[in-house]
């Protein structure tokens, strides 16, 4: 899993609040593009500082930052060059991977860096807020109650830095719509400084139950937006009860039906766990008659991270064993000629007549193998597991695909 954010030593630094900056890796960038932009050298290049040239550097326009990246042994190396260099950023060498053009905050008083946008990355989300009015039980990121208000600042910020040939970009929380008007603005700015841009909003589609409210949205007019929505039952107890809140699966449910009276695309998104399992058949069938105009359904794998990790025991339960289950819900979707797809499962634990709508669908920097994998003739189709699942739980019947392939499963 890669490092997105974490402390590092800081400097001699001139700021004293958080700021954004792209990064360079042109030791030449002009002038004029250093103030929002700090220079990123590691490993080897760190040889590149010597005497003359942090005098060079300290003698022509500043970089915003100078972010060194290495062994504590390279930047033991430089110390006694960059002294006297301004904001200087000491990054341990899990931050390795940072790229030209990628997009950081540096929190000069904090030491700490956080790494905002990839450009390299086709899985780059802002995060609006930590609040939310539900309280899932297998939250990845629990929720806070903290007014975080800054957030949207650094969003807004975001979006006039993020580059227009960007491919998609999510919104998520938290619960974003819970910043009210401000989100709605939000996705105009998107629509402004990247109209080309897809945005994906996670949201519990709560605040849609406002007919008025999904009516803003939809006047905004993105030419690419698409809700996901999670709905965890067709009963409303159980929904509430996944969610820990009463009477959310009404509120929900309201707000799908608002937003596709307005011709905003939704997604209903399932988790598949151990307490949406025994209906999860029925919630399709329920979504096939009540909600055949939403645009796409996924069945979800688990993320083993966040309320997941306490709440293991309760949630967990293996691809393996639910294997039919899984072709059964996907089966009454298909027959319903709905648009689905199965998110988040190995292509050894699911059935034959699944494998076409598995989508390799885990964000890059937190999508990983596990060592029989390597093995796999299938690898480079499967979707592999999340970071957490490889660490705290998967399967036992992951199985790799032999050359053979129709003897096998
Ligand atoms: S062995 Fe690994 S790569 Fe192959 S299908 Fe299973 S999980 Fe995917």
């Amino acid at each position: 899993m890669l490092k997105l954010r974490g402390k590092v030593q800081a400097r001699d630094t001139n700021k004293s609040q958080s700021h954004l900056v792209h990064v360079t890796r042109n030791v030449h960038l002009p002038a004029v593009m250093r103030r929002n932009t700090a220079l990123f050298l590691k490993g080897a290049e760190l040889s590149l500082l010597n005497d003359e040239w942090a005098a060079s550097l300290r003698n022509a326009t500043p970089f915003a930052g100078l972010l060194l990246c290495g062994s504590d042994e390279e930047l033991t190396v430089t110390e006694q060059v960059i002294s006297g260099l301004p904001d200087v950023y000491l990054l341990p060498e899990e931050y390795f991977y940072l790229e030209d053009g990628d997009i950081v905050r540096l929190s000069p008083k904090g030491e700490r860096i956080s790494i905002l946008f990839r450009k390299n990355s086709p899985s780059n989300s802002i995060m609006l807020t930590e609040r939310c009015n539900n309280f899932c039980l297998m939250c990845s990121q629990p929720p806070k109650r903290t007014n975080d208000d800054w957030l949207l600042d650094e969003a807004y910020d975001l979006l006039r830095m993020i580059p227009q040939n960007t491919t998609n970009i999510g919104f998520t929380g938290g619960e974003p719509t819970l910043c009210g008007k401000r989100f709605i603005e939000l996705v105009e700015a998107a629509r402004l400084n990247l109209p080309d841009t897809a945005l994906d909003v996670l949201t519990n589609g709560r605040a849609f139950k406002n007919g008025a409210f999904a009516a803003q949205l939809a006047r905004v007019r993105h030419p690419n937006l698409q809700l996901g929505i999670p709905l965890y039952s067709d009963d409303p107890v159980r929904h509430d009860y996944v969610v820990q809140t009463q009477g959310a699966f009404d509120e929900t449910i309201h707000g799908i039906l608002n937003l596709k009276r307005y011709g905003v695309r939704v997604e209903i998104r399932v988790v598949v766990h151990q307490q949406t399992l025994p209906r999860l058949v029925q919630t399709c069938e329920f979504i096939a008659r009540n909600l055949l105009f939403v645009d796409h359904v996924a069945l979800m794998g688990l993320e083993i991270t966040g309320f997941t990790r306490t709440n293991l025991d309760l949630l967990w339960a293996d691809p393996h064993t639910y294997r039919d289950k899984l072709s059964e819900a996907i089966e009454v979707l298909r027959t319903h000629g709905m648009h689905c797809s199965v998110y988040n499962h190995q292509l050894c634990l699911v059935n034959k007549d699944v494998e076409s709508v598995c989508r390799k669908a885990i964000s890059d920097w937190k999508n990983e193998y596990l060592p029989q994998c390597d093995g796999c003739t299938r690898k480079s189709e499967c979707g592999g597991f999340f970071s957490t699942q490889v660490l705290y739980r998967h399967s036992k019947h992951v199985q790799p695909f032999q050359i053979n392939a129709q003897n096998h499963h």
